[in-house]
């Protein structure tokens, strides 16, 4: 077993093998650019591009003309929340979406509120998801996008996108989901969930960093965004810019790897996980799972340590590599956001680790991790007085602390 061990896949993940060796033509012999229509170089690229874009759009079950190419989620989202909200301005100027949601849509849909948009932010329960019901009752005339992710990269929660979708079509406003954390490694069909685009990136999947996709359905309804970059007209006027080849065909063969063992993929990182997590219960008390018990992404286990500050702990188990809080928001101290909208106080906020496992977890990384992490909660409690006088039997809720 070699350390550091990787236990931060909701993050990021490393380049599958394979996909390497498929995308390495493309940086050599095979330079093309995909736009040059005049020579057999700029004719391969293409021929790679499509053969990628297939690849794509056959995980959710759209059309390869449907797959607009981007340089990652994040702009997926952004052309997605904004480029709709500009193209249907005269319709309304009204979105739905969640607090739970990345950065990368909350930012987006915050940005619009400020440019004369009206957005709702629907509650979440205490697992962190939303009730489709809310959704409906929140549609109105003025409705003209949806933005609501499939699973969430903190907290693993699943959203019932599904019956999202349905409620969508039949009140006629375009649904958007941010499936970064699901696509190409659980089931997706953009028809049976009613879904008009779809946003994912190449490093969630053992493909590259740097390269996305967005679905953008074309019929029932064709679905019009405004481009956010302005440029040679790539990618149906959507998205200009010359493609990232190289990228694009590693994204590609990571999506395609991921839809051919998705089955047996799921089942083995559902175990790993659930080893992880009957491990580290089975060992310490006053210990809570932060997300959906059962409607999660099987990779991710978000725990709060009570009586021990998140920060600390993982600097007590340095040579495994998980994340406190969120990974973007890590370099600040405050609790994060998703964990504050499940109602968390700040004591569980503080205290929380996401772990994540993936294709080259092992079993024996996760018993190493589960020794390793008890074995620093139990050191911290030691020496932590609040956590003696748990132990004495004290109900910190009813004691009277000294003003200061
Ligand atoms: C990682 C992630 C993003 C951002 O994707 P990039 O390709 O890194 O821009 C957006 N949403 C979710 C849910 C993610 O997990």
């Amino acid at each position: 077993m070699k350390l550091p061990i990787y236990m931060d896949y909701n993050a990021t993940t490393p380049v599958d093998p394979k996909v390497l060796e498929a995308m390495l033509p493309y940086f050599k012999e095979e330079f093309g650019n995909a736009a040059s229509r005049s020579h057999s170089f700029g004719w391969r690229a293409e021929e790679a591009v499509e053969h990628a874009r297939a690849q794509v759009a056959a995980a959710i079950g759209a059309s390869p003309k449907e797959i607009i190419w981007t340089s990652g989620a994040t702009e997926s989202n952004n052309i997605a929340i904004k480029g709709v909200a500009a193209m249907y301005a005269d319709k309304g100027r009204h979105i739905i979406t969640q607090p739970t949601e990345h950065k990368a849509v909350i930012d987006p849909c915050k940005y619009l509120e400020q440019h004369g948009y009206q957005v709702t932010f629907l509650p979440v329960d205490k697992y962190g998801m939303v009730d489709p019901e809310d959704v409906r009752k929140a549609i109105t005339s003025e409705t003209v996008l949806v933005s609501i992710m499939h699973g969430n990269n903190e907290i693993g929660t699943l959203q019932p996108i599904g019956e999202i979708g349905r409620i969508c079509k039949a009140q006629g406003v375009l649904f958007h989901t941010d499936a970064c954390q699901t696509f190409a490694k659980l089931p997706i069909n953009v028809e049976e969930m009613g879904i008009d685009l779809l946003s994912c990136s190449g490093h969630k999947i053992y493909g590259p960093k740097g390269v996305g996709a967005l679905y953008v359905r074309r019929k029932n309804p064709r679905v019009r965004c405004e481009p956010v970059l302005h440029g040679g007209g790539h990618e149906r006027g959507i998205r200009s810019g010359t493609l990232n080849v190289p990228g694009i065909v590693g994204m590609g063969r990571a999506a395609e790897l991921c839809v051919r063992h998705q089955a047996e993929e799921l089942a083995r990182v559902t175990a790993l996980r659930d080893r992880l997590k009957d491990g580290i219960l089975g060992r310490l008390s006053h210990v809570y799972l932060n997300g959906h018990p059962t409607q999660r992404i099987p990779n991710n286990l978000n725990l709060s340590f009570l009586y021990v500050e998140g920060e600390s702990l993982m600097m007590g188990f340095n040579d495994i590599a998980v994340s406190s809080g969120s990974a973007c928001t890590s370099a600040s101290l405050e609790p994060s956001y998703v964990l504050k909208a499940l109602g968390l106080g700040d004591d569980l906020a503080h205290s929380s680790i996401r772990f994540s496992v993936g294709r080259f977890t092992t079993a024996e990384e996760v018993d190493y991790a589960i020794e390793r992490v008890c074995t620093a909660v139990e050191r911290l409690r030691e020496l932590s007085p609040l956590y003696e006088m748990v132990q004495e039997g004290i109900d910190l809720s009813k004691v009277q602390w000294a003003a200061h």
